[in-house]
């Protein structure tokens, strides 16, 4: 029923910047943009990305490499792929997709963070992409995981299949907004388990997740993947918080 419920609302919402002007959910002016929720002035602003980064020193990393040559790189995570930083444009569009419901801004990203990969993901073979869940009763109050419309985008782009009965939420944990890293890491601790009938032996995982800031819930998402055989984790999110470029 609450499925029902969460997909009518979706729609609605929709239909919602189809019914009344389209305002632009950035800089809120009314516009005439083939988008209702993104003004072509703001459109154009947009900086996207185009090289995947370290998860560890956010510094860019060429796609044929997998250890960071500036830090060693990540133990947990080989690369994070992003379509830019959270900054004052991001931020209102990602906003507008989680917290209000505009499901097309949030396809908006995910399409060209898929686009992203598509021409920089490595040959080797990805087995499967893994959506960071949300605890039920979160995913029950917001209607949606965010997390599951990013990773359906790059399963249709980059035909890898989405599993999302790998991964289980097993604790709610607090808002992670206010927490330094030390907090977040110790917040996110034990908020996961593996589906005891999983076979991650060898295998190479892409984890989708709406925004990465300290990292604290990929890492720990990651960690318990590789206790579980998994071989390697990278990381796509919609943006980086905290990050400025590094050339
Ligand atoms: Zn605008
Ligand atoms: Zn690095």
């Amino acid at each position: 029923m609450n499925k029902i419920r969460a997909t009518a609302e979706h729609i609605y919402n929709s239909l919602m910047g189809f019914v009344y002007p389209p305002q632009c959910v950035i800089c809120d002016s009314l516009h005439e943009g083939d988008k209702f929720f993104l003004c072509d002035k703001c459109s154009r602003s947009l900086d996207f990305y185009s090289d995947p980064y370290c998860f560890k020193c956010k510094k860019p990393l060429d796609s044929s490499t997998d250890k960071c040559p500036a830090c060693g790189g990540s133990r947990l995570i080989s690369k994070t792929w992003a379509c830019s930083s959270y900054d004052d444009f991001f931020r209102p569009l990602i906003h507008s997709f989680k917290y209000q419901g505009i499901i097309p801004a949030g396809r908006f990203l995910s399409r060209k963070l898929a686009d992203l990969m598509a021409n920089r993901l490595q040959e080797k073979k990805i087995d499967m992409i893994i959506p960071v869940p949300l605890h039920p009763l979160r995913e029950r109050k917001r209607g949606f995981n965010q997390s599951v419309y990013i990773a359906e985008e790059l399963q249709n782009e980059l035909d890898i299949l989405i599993d999302l009965d790998v991964l289980i939420r097993i604790r709610r944990t607090k808002d992670q907004t206010g927490l330094n890293r030390e907090q977040r890491k110790k917040n996110m601790r034990g908020a996961f388990k593996i589906n005891p009938k999983a076979d991650l032996e060898k295998k190479r995982i892409i984890l989708v997740d709406d925004v990465t800031t300290s990292g604290a819930t990929a890492s720990e998402a990651a960690r318990i993947l590789k206790e579980a055989g998994a071989r390697e984790i990278q990381l796509a999110v919609l943006a980086i918080a905290g990050h400025d470029i590094q050339e």
